[in-house]
């Protein structure tokens, strides 16, 4: 890894390793991914997008198994995918973890956690991202 790629992947950590959204402090709506302009507001909202960090915790909303990955994730099926909403009402689609693909339900508790998603054998690099876990156990501990 060559210096440019090691200051890069520090100024991602903050990011990566939260799940920031953004606020339209014009109709209260909340994206995530980012976005520069509210797609309800417009030219209105210029100037009126604020960052917010998004709790991580949400239900499933829907999911699916997937038997027969794309050719990078190979290796490692069969997993879950899911559409989970966010208590800020925001719907991402994510890798389920932790978790017996026959337990997950609809409805059921996640959390995010950040994982390695995939290393470049080419450039060394590693990739991090957000996949999401369920609660339940790890409350049992409190
Ligand atoms: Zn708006």
């Amino acid at each position: 890894m060559g210096g440019e790629a090691v200051s890069r992947f520090w100024r991602e950590i903050p990011q990566r390793y939260n799940l920031i959204g953004t606020k339209c402090k014009v109709c209260n709506r909340i994206y995530f991914p980012q976005r520069e302009v509210c797609p309800f507001c417009r030219r209105k909202s210029i100037g009126k997008m604020e960052e917010v960090k998004l709790s991580g915790r949400g239900k499933i909303v829907t999911y699916t198994i997937i038997h027969v990955p794309p050719k990078k994730f190979e290796g490692q099926a069969p997993y879950a995918v899911a559409v989970v909403e966010l208590e800020e009402g925001v719907r991402v689609t994510s890798q389920i973890v932790d978790c017996n693909l026959d337990k997950i339900k609809i409805g059921m508790e996640v959390e995010a956690t950040f994982r390695r998603i995939q290393d470049d054998g080419w450039t060394g690099a590693i990739y991090y991202g957000y996949k999401f876990r369920p609660v339940e156990k790890h409350e049992d501990k409190k």
